[in-house]
């Protein structure tokens, strides 16, 4: 027997009944972003693996344990992208749309790929709604980034449930201090770590501070904390960044443990986490990565950006109950028809009624059936009319239009008025005045 055949653990199908909430989502965030005068990019989702490695940095989890990489037949090291940031620097710099200090405000959307351990919220395959600002070094464009996601989260409904966590990670020169500082700490009680953090010890020091283990987060609390080491610049960035989150009237708290997974972060970064969703708590995290241009052979290019997961946040609508329940609209009208050649005059019907009325949701029974079970059908979809094409109708040129969501009797509507007829459903659809019906 052959085995059935399977999605890949970790890689979700998104089901036609899911579909609706997920452009809902899409569709908010870029109306929102467009209004704030950013504008998308498409990038290919597999790249050099070398671009991950540079760009992201080596002894980060996503680098060590979470890439697919493989190779093609050419021999070639290719990853299926982890994140976007990377894929996106690579692409302004090939494209030089950064040279001579242009400013580029750029969003994106799709799936991202990483081999982590599939659980709510987690996944393998998902999806990342990304935005990257290039040639932009105040603080005045960290704020609008959080402005615009705290927006987001009153459009969806969802403010209530999330809060902002902010942290500076100074500059690099800052962060080798500090870096020394605490292993120089956490060396003296190197037994007492966790093994996963005694081997970022030696890689990823940095790390260890969003450690999820109780006893290394006990052993923190006696650390040195960054922002004691923070260099003279980095703290006036951010007190210009806190200025203007203060003025705007959006509440943060500040985490000095926050310092987000990947390596490019200096300066400013932040997350928006819930305690909606158990563990997989963030929705959207990101930062400033001034030096990341820099290590791809570019100028120095201030930039930054964020990246939020949409399954994450599908799941918080669903919990909170905040999905729009309008998402789904139903058909205008539903086409039955009875014998061979009132078919034949659906069809052409339809199709003329398309051309008239591009914004109109029109079916049309398809594989015959009797009266019944075509009415059935048209009365199942959700179709607000169905329009009735019989011998009799086909004879006089007229169809025959019952409503089906409410009372009313049947009327004849000869074809050529049948357009006329259904504009005003298409326009006010949520209408009563259709059909004639005022
Ligand atoms: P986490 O700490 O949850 O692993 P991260 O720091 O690795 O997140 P980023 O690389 O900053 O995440 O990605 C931005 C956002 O993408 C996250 O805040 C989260 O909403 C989403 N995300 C990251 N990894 C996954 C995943 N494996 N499955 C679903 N969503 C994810
Ligand atoms: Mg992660």
């Amino acid at each position: 027997m052959s085995k059935t055949l399977q999605a890949i653990r970790g890689m979700n199908d998104i089901l036609p009944g899911q579909t609706p909430v997920w452009r809902y989502l899409e569709n908010t965030f870029a109306e929102l972003l467009e209004g704030y005068g950013y504008q998308e990019i498409r990038l290919p989702i597999l790249e050099f693996t070398e671009l991950f490695a540079r760009g992201i940095g080596e002894g980060t989890d996503v680098v060590d344990k979470e890439m697919y990489t493989f190779r093609d037949r050419n021999e070639e090291s290719l990853t299926l992208r982890p994140e976007g940031t990377a894929g996106c620097v690579r692409a302004v710099l090939e494209h030089g749309l950064t040279g001579g200090g242009q400013v580029q405000k750029l969003w994106y959307a799709g799936p991202m790929f990483r081999y982590e351990k599939p659980q709510k919220g987690r996944y393998r395959q998902f999806h990342q709604i990304g935005v990257e600002v290039f040639n932009l070094p105040g603080p005045d464009v960290d704020a609008e980034l959080i402005a615009l996601t705290a927006r987001l989260w009153r459009r969806l409904g969802v403010a209530d449930a999330v809060s902002l966590q902010l942290n500076s990670l100074g500059s690099s020169e800052a962060r080798a201090r500090y870096r020394d500082a605490l292993v120089d700490y956490l060396q003296q009680r190197f037994e007492q770590l966790d093994e996963d953090s005694q081997r970022r010890l030696t890689t990823n020091p940095l790390r260890i501070l969003d450690s999820k283990n109780a006893q290394t987060q006990a052993l923190l609390a006696g650390a040195p904390v960054l922002s004691d080491f923070l260099d003279e610049e980095s703290r006036l960035h951010f007190e210009g960044l806190r200025n203007r989150l203060d003025a705007m009237g959006i509440a943060y708290q500040i985490n000095t443990g926050l310092v987000r997974g990947l390596d490019y972060y200096g300066r400013t970064v932040f997350e928006w986490v819930t305690d909606r969703l158990g563990a997989q708590g963030t929705v959207c995290g990101g930062g400033r990565y001034d030096g990341l241009v820099g290590q791809f052979g570019g100028k120095p290019t201030p930039s930054v950006g964020f990246a939020m997961g949409i399954e994450r946040l599908v799941l918080l609508l669903e919990t909170l109950a905040v999905v729009p329940e309008t998402l789904e609209q139903p058909a205008h009208a539903y086409i039955c028809a009875f014998g061979e050649a009132a078919e034949l005059a659906a069809v052409t019907l339809a199709e003329r009624l398309r051309d008239a009325l591009p914004g109109l949701r029109l079916l049309v029974n398809a594989g015959g059936g009797s009266f019944k079970s075509q009415f059935k059908k048209a009365d199942k979809s959700g179709a607000r009319f169905a329009l009735i094409l019989g011998e009799d109708e086909l004879a006089a040129r007229v169809v025959g239009c019952k409503p089906l969501r409410e009372d009313g009797e049947q009327q004849s509507i000869a074809w050529d008025a049948l357009a006329e007829r259904l504009s005003a459903c298409v326009e006010q659809a949520q209408h009563n005045a259709c059909m004639g019906k005022e």
